[in-house]
């Protein structure tokens, strides 16, 4: 008779077992026998092609594992970071960060009831945009406003409410894909519209338009071109006549603004960018942009515009799909706020801040952080204070960059490995406690530093981690 081959299994203790040590019952303390449970079942699962070489201590191995496990499990997902990117409004990272008064005005809605969609004065059923309405009125010079999720959502369903089954007439310039499959004619199809594009990629003219208005036109469009831009022989009809071409006709012009801000951006040395009082100064009948653009603010999509349109928007169903939470509003209104006074708002608004920060202070900061750097990549790499231009990004002035300083970090390997070496430190700097984000370009990691507004706490991530 042969003997059984030994089971590997035989060393392992069992899952009962497991869930008696007294390390475990701590941690069902904390986290709950269900959960506990099922990550011991995955780390023996995962254990078990190793099992010879651990039966011994088995137990005791598990147990960190399990440990180890639910502390990454119990951590959030979503955390900070530091975006040294030099893309200021960074759609992967988050767009705008927002200013105290709004962080302050989340916290006073989030914990408690609210009259959100309660009229204190009346002691009837409110609206919720109504808590921003009057300020994007006031500050955009439109009769009436609406509010949702994002600017996607917004010219989605402005195109439903006014469009549904009938044409919208699009320049062919400006038939735009936004990244993260936003394309205009998709949306244009998902809203049930039809597209009628007109003109050519480079030109189109007002006799375009003039020529495609018939029966089934419902809408005028004019998408802003933000994240490109057509240059040379170009030529595209003015806001204004299109403004006075569709009024002629009885059908509504709507601009898309994308990003859209509401003060004159050249006042602190920034590329301008068109707003939404002169979009409407100029006739348009609708516009729409975003919160967390150029605005500074929460994610959202604003339509602001004719009362009458209006209120065929807020009362389209798609709307209830896309209106905004009770945290959003209390931020957006509190960012809305501080446009009252366009004097402070480069020291109130941080993405305005951000984007107007001159460069003279951006490379007296990179002298003063760079020591601290220096250190922690040791002979890894080697380290300089350079000059850099960031972008406002989002899509916003695709072409402006602005001058600004950061740290130029090009490791100390061969031609061969550079590029690993590069990876490697990239991944090293994602794995500090507050993970940095840098950019890599021409074989060097570039952290530009005009988004940094923690010095001490920055140079303490890199003094306290020890990394071989
Ligand atoms: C960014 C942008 C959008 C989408 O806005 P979100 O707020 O990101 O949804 C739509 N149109 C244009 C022209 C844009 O630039």
């Amino acid at each position: 008779m042969r003997a059984a081959p030994r089971d590997a299994r035989a060393g392992l203790p069992s899952v009962d077992r497991l869930m008696n040590r007294p390390e475990i019952v701590e941690l069902i303390g904390a986290h709950g026998r269900s959960m506990v449970l099922s990550v011991a079942r995955e780390v023996l699962a995962a254990s078990r092609p190793q099992l010879e070489a651990v039966a011994a201590d088995a137990a005791l191995d598990l147990v960190q594992a399990i440990a180890a496990r639910l502390q990454t499990l119990m951590a959030d997902s979503l955390r900070p970071v530091l975006n040294l990117t030099g893309t200021v409004l960074h759609t992967n990272l988050g767009r705008a960060p927002l200013p105290p008064e709004a962080l302050e005005a989340i916290a006073r809605v989030a914990s408690g009831a609210s009259n959100l969609e309660f009229d204190l004065a009346t002691g009837k059923r409110g609206e919720r945009d109504d808590h921003v309405a009057q300020w994007l009125c006031r500050l955009t010079g439109a009769p009436a406003s609406a509010v949702v999720n994002n600017n996607a959502a917004a010219v989605v369903l402005l195109l439903n409410a006014l469009a549904l089954r009938r044409e919208v007439i699009v320049s062919r310039g400006e038939l735009i894909e936004l990244g993260g499959s936003f394309r205009l004619p998709d949306i244009m199809s998902r809203a049930g519209c039809r597209l009628r594009e007109v003109g050519t990629t480079n030109r189109t003219h007002l006799r375009d338009f003039a020529d495609a208005i018939g029966p089934q036109t419902a809408l005028i469009m004019k998408v802003h071109a933000s994240n490109y831009r057509i240059e040379g022989f170009t030529a595209e009809p003015d806001e204004r006549e299109l403004a006075a071409l569709a009024r002629s006709h009885g059908i509504p012009f709507v601009i898309d603004l994308g990003s859209g801000t509401l003060t004159d951006l050249t006042r602190f040395g920034l590329p301008a960018e068109p707003t939404p009082d002169q979009a409407l100064a100029n006739g348009a009948d609708l516009v729409t942009f975003s919160g967390d653009k150029l605005l500074g603010g929460p994610q959202a999509g604003m339509l602001v515009g004719r009362a009458d349109l209006i209120e065929r928007i807020r009362r389209n169903p798609l709307k209830r799909a896309m209106r905004c939470d009770k945290l959003t509003l209390a931020a957006l209104g509190a960012v809305l706020r501080l446009y009252s006074n366009p004097d402070r708002l480069i020291e109130r608004v941080p993405a305005l801040r951000q984007l107007a920060r001159p460069r003279a202070p951006i490379e007296a900061l990179a002298q003063r952080v760079g020591p601290a750097v220096a250190r922690w990549l040791g002979d890894r790499a080697h380290l300089s204070i350079a000059p850099m231009f960031s972008q406002i990004g989002s899509g916003s002035l695709p072409l402006d960059t602005l001058p600004s300083f950061g740290l130029r970090i090009e490791p100390r390997a061969t031609k061969r490995s550079a590029g690993s070496a590069l990876g490697r430190l990239a991944t090293q700097l994602r794995h500090l406690p507050t993970p940095v984000i840098g950019r890599v370009s021409d074989g060097a990691l570039w952290l530009d530093l005009r988004c940094l507004d923690d010095e001490a706490a920055f140079v303490r991530l890199f003094e306290t981690d020890i990394t071989p």
